[in-house]
């Protein structure tokens, strides 16, 4: 990590890896030892560091932030606003408008790290007092603390079932901010058979791990890097599960035989993430007969670059080169076909330029999320991505009471066969992340956790 916390002299890389933690140090990300403690900002009280070289190296960057919050929230700020975020019913409304008044006073979006510091403060688990002077916190993940032993002890059966995942989301963030994101590489292995995937995500990968050269820092750290890939791999991997119960188009072909699949993903978030971390080549290398992928990524976010918005020169674009393939496709003739499309799927539909699916994917989709809103955008899309009986649609959702009522609207919208009930997702993400909202109780939260499957009722 050098000075400017920039890696790779890209700054826009940077915001989508560094995070922000309250038991590590800001700057290097190291733990400390249970000896010795970190030293807070003194002006803001936000960030801590484990040495003057650490805060001095990061001061340039965190002044602007720094003087801000001083200036809203003044010395011990900290303490008090969240004082009255306990007050407040909701921990996470509240700490949502604090960062907006910090946004709108820098003049700038907050970057990933920046929000994070106002998400997770350090303070009190179970009452928010932030006074340092009182501080325990939990030695064993370094992201929980509480004001006394009596509010230790209080959160303390709760907080043991999440430890060890904040542990391995720490873990998995600092290795992430070190080595970058575009470090992960995938396995280059080239079935010329079609074998069905084992059991869970857990099992495939490993099985591949010797095909994949392991880049020299994740050597030490298999674990986590096993959790990355699987973090890059659970979206082609998860349609594949759903695809492999299934039969695809009007012929009813079994996806081992399928040698020209078309899927619209839809709800995509950026092009960085869908096709910059997550690498669909991998779903040919896993079905030996396919030649032709068509991966069609729909959303009104496609081209966002995480907070800067960029002006798009225009909202459609297709990728057919092929530059990215593997020496392998290449040999064997493969195309793979990307097409970024930032509009809404009945746009998109509309589109002179739209195609016919085999599957329709909605990753994490939230389709419940604003239902009966008035901005709600989801339900003209929703009735077209059920309308076909021939086509799946096939979604992931946070928790199981997200699948629920996720799977409630698209009931609304029009009839449908549930034809892969909700389930937990065996082709999940192995990476927790801190959930600033805890929905329903839980502290962290896997993607494409819940997996269910869909079609318009013939
Ligand atoms: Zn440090
Ligand atoms: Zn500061
Ligand atoms: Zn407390
Ligand atoms: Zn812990
Ligand atoms: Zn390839």
């Amino acid at each position: 990590m050098n000075g400017e916390g920039v890696i790779n002299g890209n700054d826009n890389e940077v915001e989508t890896i560094r995070h922000y933690h309250p038991g590590i140090c800001h700057t290097c990300a190291t733990r400390p030892s249970p000896t010795t403690s970190l030293k807070r900002c003194a002006q803001c009280q936000l960030v801590l560091y484990c040495s003057k070289q650490c805060q001095k190296k990061d001061w340039l960057i965190h002044k602007p932030l720094c003087q801000v919050q001083a200036s809203l929230e003044g010395k011990n700020g900290v303490t008090s606003a969240e004082k009255k975020v306990n007050s407040n019913m909701n921990r996470f409304e509240a700490r949502t408008l604090r960062r907006m008044q910090v946004r709108c006073k820098l003049g700038r979006p907050l970057k990933g790290y920046e929000n994070e510091i106002f998400l997770f403060p350090r303070v009190c688990e179970i009452c928010c007092e932030g006074d340092p002077s009182k501080m325990i916190e939990c030695f064993k993940c370094r992201s929980v603390f509480y004001c006394s032993d009596e509010h230790y002890s209080e959160d303390d059966e709760r907080h043991k079932k999440w430890c060890d995942a904040f542990n391995l989301c720490i873990g998995c963030d600092v290795l992430e901010y070190r080595l970058g994101v575009d470090s992960i590489p995938f396995p280059i292995c080239i079935d010329d058979k079609y074998k069905a995937l084992p059991g869970t995500i857990k099992e495939h990968l490993t099985s591949m791990l010797d095909m994949v050269s392991i880049p020299v820092g994740y050597l030490l750290e298999k674990d986590l890097f096993l959790i990355l890939m699987s973090e890059r791999l659970t979206y082609p991997l998860s349609v594949l599960y759903a695809l492999q119960q299934i039969k695809i188009g009007p012929s009813q072909r079994d996806i081992s035989k399928v040698t020209e699949l078309t899927i619209h993903v839809v709800g995509a978030e950026s092009t960085i993430e869908m096709l910059g971390i997550i690498r669909w080549e991998y779903l040919a290398h896993i079905l030996p007969a396919l030649q032709k992928l068509h991966v069609v990524f729909v959303g009104p976010q496609v081209f966002s670059v995480s907070d800067l918005d960029d002006p798009v020169p225009d909202n459609h674009c297709l990728d057919d080169s092929g530059m990215t393939l593997c020496e392998d496709c290449q040999v064997k003739g493969r195309a793979i076909v990307y097409e970024m499309c930032q509009m809404l799927y009945h746009e998109y539909v509309a589109a002179s330029y739209s195609t016919r699916p085999d599957a329709i994917v909605a990753f994490n989709c939230g389709f419940h999320e604003f239902h009966g809103d008035k901005i709600d955008t989801w339900p003209e899309s929703l009735k077209l991505m059920i309308q076909d009986s021939e086509t799946p649609l096939i979604f992931t959702s946070y928790t199981e009471k997200e699948a629920m009522k996720d799977l409630h609207v698209l009931q609304e919208m029009g009839e449908v066969d549930v034809i892969i009930p909700r389930h937990m997702n065996p082709y999940q993400s192995l990476r927790p992340h801190r959930d600033p909202a805890k929905e329903d109780g839980a502290d962290l939260f896997y993607v494409n956790r819940f997996i269910t499957c869909v079609r318009a009722t013939k």
